[in-house]
C-alpha cells in the first residue's frame, strides 16, 4: 500500500515526512477491493525498507519495484537525483525547471503504480553528460554524496539497490554518477565519522545490510516479476509497464508488457558482515519481522525493549487478521486489525516515554506511526471507510475564503463511532466548522461536515520548493520544507478524521481538492492551491534587436491573470534602463472575474548607437495597494495533478551586431514542440505551416522553410510531403531540417534529398567544446553576418545532439567538434544544393540557443535563412 502522510507530523526537517500526498481521488485497482484490502492486511506484519537508486525518472526497473512493493509488501522508496530537467521533451516545449516538474510528475503518477514512495535529490539535470568525472564535478561530489547519506540515514533502509554499476556500461555520465554514489553511500552511511553534521542534527548513522547492483543477462539473483499474481490479476511486470507508461515526456507513453514470464536480475555487490550464505532471495539473513522496528537504533535497542511485547503481538494480530479475512465479508479481519493498532499506539507510547536517545526515540516514534498508520488504513480498508474533501474552487488567493466539504462514508456492513472530523491548513489560517462533528455513521451511510478556511494575507502562495536563482545553478535550492527530498510540499489543506473501532482510534487523513476535470480530459481532481491575487508575465521572455546607429522599437506585452472573484483593477508599468523610453509610460487594467487574463501592449524605444548587451526590462503591476512582479504558468498531467510554476516578470533585450537579409519570410513546420519560431520572429516574419499548407499551399512565397526538432519523427504530414518540399528546394528554397532522432543506434534519414545516416550517439554535450569551421569558404559563414569563434561562446546546456555519422559526398559538412578527449564529429550541420536551393540538415540544439538570446546563435542562423539570397 502506498503511504499516505502520518496522521501526526514530525516536526523536523530530519524525518521523513512520507510520501506526497498526491494520490488520485480515485485508488487504482490494486488498492481497493478485494486485492487492496488483501494487500494492506498482508503488507501489516511486514517491517523491511528497501531503497532503489536511479539517475533520471525513467531510469528505474519497474517490474522490481512493484515485485518489492505489492509482493514483497516492502517500504520502497525510489531515489532520483535529478527531476530529469534537462531531458528531451517529446511532449512539449517545456525544459529545465519546467521539465523537472513534469517528470517529477511523472514519476509520481509511475509511482502510483509500483506502489513506492519517489524522492529526489537536489541536483539539477544540467544536460547529457558522457563522464561521471564531469558529471561529479559540476554538481559537487562530496555535496551530492551528503545527500544520499543524508537520505540513508532518514530512510534507514535494510537494503539498498542501485540501479547503475558506476561503469561505462552505464551509458550516460548521470547514470554512472549514481552508481557511483551509491557504493560510496552504502558505507558512509554507517561510518558514523562521515558526515559527523548530521548525527549533530539528530541523524544517526545508519549501515544498509545489502548492496545489490542491477545486472543483467541472467546474472545475479532473479527477481520473479514475470510472475502471474492471481489477487493482482496481474504480473508485476505489466502492473510496472503500465507505471513506466507515465513517461510519457520522454516517448514511453506506449509501454506495455504482456503475460509472460520474466525477470530482473540484481548482483550483491556488498554486505555487512554478519550476513552471509547463498542470497537465495533478497531478504536471505534480513529481519523482516515487526520487532526489526527496534533495530533501527542500531546500539540503543536495549532502551527500547519493552516494546517487544507489543510489537509481537501486533504481528500476531496482523497474523490474525489475514487468516480471518474473506473477500465477500472482509469485516471480520477488522477486530484482529484494530487490536493490532492498539497494540502499536501503546508501543508509540513506551517508546516516547523510554530512556532512549532523542534521536532514536525519534527514529522508531517515526517508523511505528507508519506502521500504525497501515493498520489505520488495513482496517478502513475492510470496513469501506472512505474520507473525501472537496472544495468548489481548485485556488484561492489570500483574503479569502475556502469552503471545505468533508465527507466520510462508511460502504461496509458496521456503523463506527466518529471522534473527529477536521480539516488542518497551515499556521496562520482560520478554519471554522460550520457544522457539528458528527458523532455516528451507520453502515450504509455516510456523514458530512463543512469548513470555511480563510487564507491570511501573506499566505505563502503553493509551488515547488525547489528552484534555481541562476542559469548556472547546479543544484537547486530550496524553501523551507519538511523534506527537501519529497516531490513536493506536503498538500496544503487536509481533511482529518478519526474514529472508534474495537477499543482503537483509526484516523485517516485526505488532500483536499477539487474536481477540476473536463469534458475532453475526463474527470480529474486538482489539490487545493494558494494562487497570488494576480499574476504578471512579460512577453517577449527576450528582444533580440542588431546594433544600429538609429533609435529601434520594440513591442512587449504584459499578461495579467487576476484571482478575484470579483475582478481585480489597476495600473502597469515597465522597468528600463536609463535613457530608453516607453509608450504608454504606464497602462491600466480590469478584470471581471476569477480565472481572466488580459494584456497590456507597450513600445519600448531603444535609444540610436545602443551598445551590445543584454538589458532587463520588468513588469510592475500595481492593485489595491500592493506591488505584483511575477507571475505563473499551469503545467498539470492528466487524472492527478497541477501545479503553478512561477517566474519573475521580466525580460532582456539583446543588443548585438547582427544582419538579416531583407524581406525574409520563413515557413515553420512544427514537431514535437519548441519556441524557435517565437525566436525567430524575433528577426524575420515567421508563418506556421499546417497540414493543409503542406499539402497544397504556396510554398514558393517563402525564402526558407524550418522543420521542428524531431519533426520527421513525429509529424506524419510532413512525412507526407516531403516530396513537396524538396521540390521546394529543387525551385530555389532553402529548407532548414532541425535534429530527428534514430530508432536504437544508427538509421538512414531517407527524407533529404541524398542519403545519410543519423546516430543515436553522436552529440557534443559540453557547450563550451571548440567547434571549427570547416568551409570557411561557405556563404552561411559569410553573408550577412561573418562568423568567427566568437559566435560560439556563451552557448546554454550543450552543442548538438543526433549528429549525422555517414551521408552522401554531395553534402558538404560544415562545422566540426567533439567533446573533450573524442575524435571530431563532422555530421552536425550538413549542406548541399538541390536544383536551384539549399538543403541544410543540422542537429545543432538551435532549440535551446535561440529561446535562449544566444547571439552566435542568431548570427549563424540568420546566415542559414538567407542562403538562397546568395544565388
Ligand atoms: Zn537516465
Amino acid at each position: 500500500m502506498k503511504k499516505l502522510g502520518c496522521t501526526v507530523l514530525l516536526a523536523l526537517a530530519l524525518s521523513i515526512s512520507s510520501a506526497a500526498d498526491n494520490r488520485n481521488v480515485y485508488p487504482i485497482a490494486e488498492e481497493r477491493g478485494t486485492a487492496g484490502t488483501l494487500a494492506a492486511l498482508e503488507a501489516l506484519p511486514v517491517h523491511v525498507r528497501v531503497l532503489y537508486t536511479i539517475a533520471h525518472p525513467d531510469d528505474e526497473g519497474a517490474g522490481t519495484l512493484v515485485w518489492l512493493a505489492r509482493k514483497a509488501h516492502a517500504d520502497t522508496a525510489l531515489f532520483s537525483l535529478t527531476r530529469g530537467d534537462g531531458g528531451q521533451n517529446v511532449l512539449g516545449s517545456e525544459k529545465y525547471e519546467a521539465m523537472g516538474l513534469v517528470r517529477t510528475g511523472e514519476l509520481l503518477e509511475a509511482c502510483r503504480l509500483y506502489g513506492v514512495e519517489p524522492y529526489f535529490s537536489t541536483v539539477f539535470e544540467f544536460g547529457f553528460s558522457k563522464s561521471a568525472a564531469e558529471t561529479l564535478e559540476k554538481w559537487g561530489h562530496e555535496a551530492t554524496l551528503e545527500e544520499v547519506v543524508r537520505f540513508i540515514r532518514m530512510w534507514r533502509p535494510q537494503v539498498l539497490i542501485s540501479r547503475f554499476q558506476g561503469t561505462g556500461g552505464d551509458g550516460h555520465g548521470h547514470h554512472q554518477a549514481a552508481g557511483i554514489l551509491s557504493v560510496e553511500a552504502f558505507r558512509a552511511a554507517g561510518d558514523p565519522a562521515k558526515f559527523p553534521r548530521q548525527i549533530e542534527e539528530g541523524l544517526p548513522a545508519w549501515q544498509p545490510q545489502k548492496l545489490y547492483e542491477s545486472a543483467r543477462g541472467g546474472a545475479g539473483l532473479q527477481i520473479p516479476v514475470g510472475d502471474y499474481d492471481p489477487v493482482l490479476g496481474r504480473s508485476y511486470r505489466e502492473i510496472g509497464a503500465q507505471g513506466y507508461s507515465k513517461h510519457r515526456s520522454q516517448g514511453n507513453g506506449a509501454a506495455l508488457a504482456l503475460p509472460g514470464q520474466a525477470y530482473d536480475g540484481l548482483k550483491l555487490v556488498q554486505t555487512v558482515p554478519g550476513i552471509t550464505g547463498s542470497d537465495q532471495s533478497l531478504f536471505d539473513g534480513i529481519d523482516t519481522s515487526l520487532t526489526s522496528i527496534l533495530d533501527m537504533v542500531g546500539p540503543e535497542r536495549p532502551a527500547l525493549q519493552a516494546l517487544e511485547p507489543e510489537l509481537k503481538a501486533a504481528a500476531q494480530a496482523a497474523a490474525e487478521a489475514i487468516s480471518a479475512f474473506d473477500p465477500k465479508h472482509p469485516e471480520k479481519s477488522t477486530p484482529a486489525a484494530a487490536r493490532g493498532a492498539g497494540n502499536l499506539a501503546q508501543a508509540l507510547a513506551l517508546a516516547e516515554r523510554s530512556s532512549a536517545s532523542k534521536p532514536a526515540r525519534k527514529i522508531v516514534a517515526e517508523a511505528l506511526r507508519r506502521k500504525l498508520h497501515d493498520f489505520h488504513e488495513a482496517v478502513s480498508a475492510a470496513l469501506g471507510i472512505r474520507l473525501i474533501a472537496t472544495t468548489e474552487d481548485a485556488s484561492g488567493a489570500p483574503g479569502q475564503k475556502a469552503e471545505v466539504n468533508a465527507v466520510l462514508f462508511d460502504r461496509g456492513t458496521l456503523p463506527v463511532i466518529m471522534k473527529s472530523l477536521q480539516v488542518t491548513a497551515p499556521e496562520g489560517w482560520a478554519v471554522a466548522a460550520e457544522s457539528q462533528a458528527p458523532a455516528q455513521v451507520e453502515a450504509g451511510k455516510s456523514v458530512q461536515r463543512r469548513f470555511s478556511v480563510e487564507i491570511p494575507q501573506g499566505a505563502a502562495v503553493t509551488e515547488p520548493f525547489w528552484y534555481r536563482e541562476s542559469r548556472d545553478d547546479t543544484r537547486y535550492r530550496t524553501r523551507p520544507t519538511p523534506n527537501i527530498f519529497a516531490p513536493f510540499d506536503p498538500p496544503v489543506l487536509k481533511a482529518e478524521a478519526g474514529y472508534d473501532f474495537g477499543g482503537a482510534e483509526i484516523r485517516i487523513s485526505e488532500p483536499v481538492r477539487a474536481q477540476a476535470g473536463d469534458p475532453l480530459r475526463g474527470s480529474d481532481f486538482v489539490d487545493f492551491q494558494v494562487v497570488p491575487p494576480l499574476s504578471v508575465s512579460l512577453n517577449p521572455d527576450i528582444a533580440i534587436v542588431p546594433l544600429s546607429a538609429a533609435k529601434q522599437t520594440r513591442e512587449f506585452q504584459v499578461s495579467l491573470l487576476g484571482n478575484e472573484p470579483s475582478g481585480i483593477s489597476g495600473s502597469v508599468q515597465l522597468e528600463l534602463p536609463a535613457g530608453w523610453s516607453v509608450e504608454p509610460p504606464e497602462g491600466s487594467f480590469s478584470t471581471a472575474r476569477k480565472g481572466e487574463s488580459v494584456k497590456v501592449r507597450f513600445r519600448i524605444s531603444i535609444p540610436a548607437g545602443t551598445k551590445t548587451g543584454n538589458y532587463p526590462v520588468s513588469a510592475l503591476a500595481r492593485a489595491g495597494g500592493r506591488e505584483y512582479r511575477r507571475g505563473y504558468k499551469v503545467i498539470s498531467y492528466p487524472e492527478n495533478w497541477t501545479r503553478n510554476l512561477y517566474s519573475p516578470a521580466s525580460s532582456s533585450v539583446e543588443v548585438f551586431d547582427l544582419k538579416i537579409a531583407p524581406q525574409l519570410t520563413v515557413g515553420y513546420v512544427m514537431g514535437s514542440g519548441d519556441e524557435v519560431p517565437r525566436a525567430l520572429e524575433q528577426m524575420v516574419k515567421v508563418e506556421m505551416l499546417s497540414a493543409n499548407d503542406l499539402a497544397f499551399g504556396d510554398l514558393g512565397r517563402f525564402t526558407a522553410i524550418v522543420t521542428g526538432i524531431r519533426a520527421y519523427n513525429v509529424n506524419n504530414d510532413l512525412k507526407t510531403n516531403n516530396q513537396r518540399l524538396l521540390r521546394y528546394v529543387e525551385q530555389g528554397g532553402t529548407l532548414i531540417v532541425q535534429y530527428n532522432t534514430p530508432g536504437r543506434g544508427s538509421s538512414p534519414f531517407p527524407y533529404g534529398p541524398y542519403p545519410m545516416t543519423i546516430s543515436a550517439e553522436d552529440r557534443i554535450t559540453v557547450e563550451e567544446s571548440p567547434l571549427r569551421i570547416l568551409d570557411p569558404q561557405n556563404p552561411v559563414f559569410s553573408t550577412p553576418n561573418k562568423i568567427t569563434e566568437a559566435d560560439f561562446g556563451g552557448w546554454v546546456q550543450e552543442r548538438g545532439l543526433y549528429f549525422m555519422n555517414s551521408w552522401d559526398p554531395k553534402y558538404t559538412a560544415l562545422l566540426s567538434g567533439s567533446d573533450p578527449g573524442e575524435p571530431p564529429k563532422n555530421g552536425g550541420m550538413l549542406i548541399t544544393r538541390y536544383g536551384k536551393g539549399y538543403y541544410i540538415y543540422t542537429s545543432y540544439v538551435w532549440f535551446r540557443e535561440l529561446p535562449a538570446g544566444v547571439p552566435g546563435a542568431f548570427r549563424l542562423f540568420a546566415n542559414m535563412l538567407s542562403a538562397g539570397r546568395n544565388n
